[in-house]
């Protein structure tokens, strides 16, 4: 069986992987800077550069590779095979035609996806949801992104654009989220949005481990930092995660009552803190759903880390 290269368009990374993709494992890893600034056609260029480098120093011909997935951080059209809209790569990529272009510097068939659609079929068919018809993914990071798994399917919706439950309204009212609308979960439970919390709490003079942690400095507050200090006990940083966990489980109890899926999967840098994020989601679908056997819905982190984007996109790319 041919082997497939899971490609990852990332804002400060390009990384690309030979993937066995009857079970999953990587074969051989390669990663350089995007360098994003020099402009799609440069970024282009060198992703070329980095899967023939990839195919060089797993001791592989071309001939061995059936096929390339690419993980795209943004908006997409599935058909023409062009990016649409990637927020945080300089210029957006309006109608940039990626799937063809790098088919032609290749010669290898390419095929696009969403990258948290792409940890989402990774984590489906060989990580956190491996087994089950129906399963949703929060990948809590800088945003929020999102996939679905309906009956066996990754499900993609108009253009690939179905699966973004960080931009699931919680509050008609909220505040404004990067998309243009207010009120998405973003705005409340990302990465950046845990940091606010942190920040607010110290700028209010309460007393928490955070100040000292920071070292008074608002601008070194992360969640990794708030998660630490609700390990140690600091009530302010366990309420921190109890409201971010809070907002997750109101948006999981909209998927619940939506698709009844039996797993939902919280990935991301934000998932790191484990049961701190995890506990909230769990007591709050299990307050607030009563339409689907709730009981049996579980909340579980993510198990490929940072590989699960390339191991699904390359999936994808053998078997759409
Ligand atoms: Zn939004």
């Amino acid at each position: 069986m041919k082997k497939y290269i899971g490609c990852d368009l990332g804002g400060t990374n390009l990384r690309a992987a030979i993937v066995d993709v009857e079970n999953g494992d990587i074969l051989q890893q390669v990663s350089i800077p995007t360098l994003a600034r020099e402009g799609h056609a440069a970024v282009m260029e060198r992703m070329n550069g980095l899967i023939l480098q990839v195919i060089q120093s797993a001791e592989m011909q071309k001939e061995g590779i059936g096929g390339i997935g690419i993980g795209v951080p943004g908006a997409l059209d599935l058909e023409k095979g062009e990016t649409l809209f990637l927020p945080n790569l300089p210029g957006t990529w309006p109608h940039i035609p990626l799937r063809d272009t790098i088919a032609k510097l290749t010669g290898l068939p390419v095929t696009l996806l969403n990258d948290v659609r792409a940890i989402t079929n990774g984590e489906w068919r060989f990580g956190a949801g491996r087994g089950l018809d129906t399963i949703a993914v929060f990948a809590v990071g800088t945003g929020i992104g999102g996939g679905l798994v309906i009956n066996g399917q990754l499900h993609l919706g108009i253009g690939g654009t179905g699966g973004e439950l960080g931009h699931t309204i919680i509050d008609y009212n909220g505040p404004a989220c990067g998309c243009g609308n207010q009120g998405c979960l973003e705005a409340y439970a990302s990465g950046p949005a845990i940091a606010a919390m942190g920040m607010k709490a110290v700028s209010q003079g309460l007393t928490t481990k955070i100040s000292d942690s920071c070292g008074h400095d608002l601008n070194c507050i992360t969640p990794e930092l708030i998660a630490r200090a609700a390990l140690e006990g600091d009530a302010i940083a366990k309420t921190i995660y109890e409201k971010a966990g809070f907002y997750i489980g109101i948006a999981a109890a909209n998927i619940c009552a939506a698709i009844g899926p039996r797993r939902i999967v919280i990935a991301g840098g934000v998932a790191q803190a484990g049961e701190l994020l995890l506990d909230p989601i769990r007591r709050c679908i299990r307050e607030r759903v009563f339409v689907m056997p709730v009981d049996q819905v579980e909340v579980v982190q993510s198990q490929l880390g940072n590989h699960a984007g390339m191991i699904g996109v390359a999936c994808w790319a053998a078997n759409p």
